[in-house]
């Protein structure tokens, strides 16, 4: 598989994942061309070999052995011309917002301290502070059956952390934002980074809110009614700041944070007849 991309064999996933689950894959891919990224996938399909792309691994639960193929996209270029500013899929979504404040842009500010990627903000439209990444989101090029296309936002279906995009690999995206006053802009990224850092637990590891909000509540609230604030399973636990984030706040297993997961899952249903919904992905 060396021709598609630098390959990494028993790859340690450690620092591929927010959480720091020490976990493994049998294949690391890093891939830089959007052709060999194009045969990657038809070799594997044809072979029937599992896979999926990761971003920055900040929605994630990995496996303790992923038994197939984990593919690394190295695709980071940012271009702003005029108001348009378009993105490699693997570029950060907070060097963006910076680059776009650079040139006096408006619209992506929310998004400085988000740890994504821009191909996982795409997939999950994500957002936090008032904005998600579908507000200034034009068109995506992206792979899709064998064949690299451009989608334009009016052909996709988006909504609260959610798009239908799962079978699709983002590549590029772009976004058009607004002139705005660089100091005021500047200002905004510097509030949203201390609210960030004053309600969410960012000194240990964890992969952000754990359950999407229920419709006119908030997820956070419904664990922390039930008590389970600091609640531990392992080396995983609530945590004390945000009760939707889960924390490895000691060498978590995999298990340990779905067992945590689960738990909170029986408990809210129990006491609130609500079944949480969970926002992160377990792979
Ligand atoms: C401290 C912290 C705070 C967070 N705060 C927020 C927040 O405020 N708002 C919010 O919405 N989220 C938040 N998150 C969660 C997370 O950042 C988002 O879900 C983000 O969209 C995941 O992006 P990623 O690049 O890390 O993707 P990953 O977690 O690596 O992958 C997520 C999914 O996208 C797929 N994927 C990734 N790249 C591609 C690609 N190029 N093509 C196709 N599929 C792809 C993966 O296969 C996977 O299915 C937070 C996470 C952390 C750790």
């Amino acid at each position: 598989m060396k021709k598609y991309g630098k390959v990494i064999k028993d790859a340690n996933l450690k620092n591929y994942n927010t959480y720091k689950l020490d976990v493994k894959c049998k294949y690391l891919i890093e891939v830089d061309d959007y052709n060999s990224l194009k045969e990657l996938i038809n070799h594997l399909k044809e072979k029937e070999i599992k896979y999926f792309i990761i971003g920055n691994g900040s929605n994630l639960i990995l496996p303790l052995y992923y038994d197939g193929v984990v593919i690394k996209l190295k695709l980071s270029d940012i271009s702003i011309k005029n108001n348009i500013v378009e993105a490699g899929s693997s570029a950060m979504m907070g060097k963006l917002a910076f680059d776009s404040v650079k040139h006096s842009l408006k619209g992506l500010e929310w998004a400085s301290s988000l740890p994504a990627t821009v191909g996982g903000a795409v997939i999950n439209n994500a957002g936090c502070f008032g904005g998600e990444t579908f507000d200034s989101l034009v068109k995506i090029d992206c792979l899709y059956n064998g064949e690299i296309i451009t989608l334009n936002k009016k052909d996709i279906d988006y909504g609260y952390r959610y798009t239908n995009l799962k079978d699709y690999i983002i590549l590029k995206a772009y976004f058009k934002l607004e002139k705005g006053n660089k100091e005021e802009l500047i200002k905004t990224i510097k509030e949203i980074n201390d609210k960030r850092k004053k309600s969410q637990a960012i000194i240990y590891p964890s992969a952000g809110s754990v359950f999407k909000n229920p419709e006119g509540d908030y997820a956070g609230r419904l664990i922390q009614e039930c008590g389970l604030k600091e609640k531990k399973i392992g080396g995983a636990m609530v945590s004390s700041e945000h009760a939707n984030f889960i924390i490895n706040y000691n060498n978590a297993s995999t298990d340990d944070i779905i067992n945590l997961i689960n738990l909170i899952k029986e408990e809210v249903l129990k006491k609130f007849n609500i079944d949480l919904v969970l926002e992160q992905e377990i792979k």
